[in-house]
């Protein structure tokens, strides 16, 4: 059996940057491993839905370091290596193919799964759904040869996804059940905004659509909806969210709720096994709340800081939430969380889309901030108010209106 001093499993975002803090803080040779399911090294998530589907970037662009860095450092990334059990006790991990490997502290990387369509019809479809490599070079071949793509979900991958798939093709419609696009971030008024943006590049936008049932022949898939329409295409891609990947450790003694338990250290019920990124359910910092964030900013932070803690420091985790996307060529930022009912203020032009959003509670204390081409001084603004907790400034409510 391997033994190995530090081990990581899962390879996603978390591992990569685990990787080179493993390395930063003088990590030896041969002390530390990766065990992952995937059969790449471990990579960014966030270009496959941008750059790398509309072909800017390669699958090289988006590794977090090349195959160099790895045998330089005598890290071992065991890939295609699928854990199926874990014994804490012993410290040690087994795996499909009969192998095991011994380990002094664990850190859980295993991040999220995504949901899929338990409709009729839905394995016989060829739904794309996006989260690997793998996935989004299949999504990016079928996506040039497509005449009518349709995408369905209303979050992230949803419009990312489909303004990615309109540079290849003119007919791109988005479908969601709810009245309008990531209504968990956004306000309709900034919903309004994307929609009409969206529209003008040629994507539209089918809100209230609840998919009841696929039906397919030869290669077009009819999607009917619970309002009796259907609509046809010949590619669908699906966002329609994701869970935490805690099935190995249900039966263990490491703590899971939704996600495995954390606390400020990362540190999970169990003493030398940390969690870090989408799995893990970590004390909101201000709050103090169980919360877990499936943003790559998160996965980077918690991978680093797990791997310096495993290492012997005793930093707490105590950065805000923070989030960015790229929809055309709108760059927008997020800083925060809306876990409740919030006022929202909007500063800025939200119509020529020069604007930020600022959510406040009872006591005018900044929650979260949106941000889309404001200057330097707002956007930093945005960021202290989130992570010292000020109240909204005057500058600002001077700036705002509902
Ligand atoms: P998401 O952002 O959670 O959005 C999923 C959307 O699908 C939600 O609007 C959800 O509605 C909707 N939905 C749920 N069930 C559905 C159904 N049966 N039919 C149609 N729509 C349904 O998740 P995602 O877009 O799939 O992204 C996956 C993960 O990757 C997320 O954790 C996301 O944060 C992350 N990601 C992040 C970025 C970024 O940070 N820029 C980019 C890409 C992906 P409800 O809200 O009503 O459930």
């Amino acid at each position: 059996m391997k033994k190995y001093r530090y081990v990581v499993l899962g390879g996603g975002v978390t591992a990569g940057y685990s990787a080179r803090e493993f390395v930063e803080q003088g990590a030896g040779k041969g002390e530390f491993a990766i065990l992952t399911a995937d059969a790449y090294l471990p990579y960014d998530r966030p270009p496959l839905s941008k750059g790398f589907l509309t072909g800017d970037k390669d699958a090289e662009g988006v590794l977090i370091e090349p195959e160099s860095f790895y045998d330089e450092h005598g890290i071992d990334v065991h890939l295609n290596c699928c854990a199926t059990g874990i014994d804490t006790e012993a410290g040690v991990i087994a795996t499909e193919g009969g192998e095991k490997f011994g380990y002094e502290k664990l850190l859980l990387a295993t991040g999220s799964e995504i949901r899929q369509f338990d409709l009729e019809g839905a394995q016989d479809a060829g739904i794309k759904y996006l989260r690997t490599l793998d996935d989004a070079k299949q999504i990016r071949k079928a996506g040039i040869d497509a005449d009518a793509p349709v995408v369905i979900g209303g979050g992230f991958i949803g419009l990312e996804v489909a303004a990615s798939l309109a540079q290849h093709s003119k007919k791109v419609r988005i479908l969601f059940p709810e009245e309008y696009v990531m209504q968990r971030v956004f306000t309709p008024r900034m919903a309004a905004f994307f929609t009409g943006y969206y529209r003008k590049h040629g994507v539209e936008l089918l809100p209230g659509s609840a998919v009841k049932k696929f039906a397919t022949k030869n290669n077009a898939v009819a999607i009917h909806l619970a309002s009796e329409q259907v609509i046809e295409t010949d590619l669908v891609v699906a966002g329609i969210g994701v869970k935490p990947a805690v099935g190995l450790f249900m039966n263990s003694p490491i703590g899971v709720e939704d996600g495995v338990c954390v606390n400020e250290f990362l540190e999970t019920t169990v003493k030398g096994v940390y969690a870090a990124g989408d799995v893990a359910a970590f004390p909101n910092f201000t709050t103090g709340k169980r919360m877990r964030v499936e943003h790559w900013q998160n996965a980077v932070d918690q991978g680093k800081l797990a791997a310096r803690n495993m290492m012997g420091a005793h930093e707490a985790y105590d950065a805000p939430p923070y989030f960015f996307s790229d929809m055309f060529d709108l760059s927008w930022e997020f800083w925060g969380r809306i876990e409740e009912d919030l006022r929202a203020l909007h500063a800025g032009n939200v119509e020529e889309g020069s604007f930020s959003t600022w959510w406040t509670d009872d006591d005018q204390v900044v929650r979260a901030v949106f941000v889309l081409n404001r200057d330097d001084e707002e956007r930093e603004l945005a960021k202290t108010c989130v992570s010292e907790g000020k109240k909204l400034p005057e500058a600002i409510s001077k700036r705002s209106e509902e």
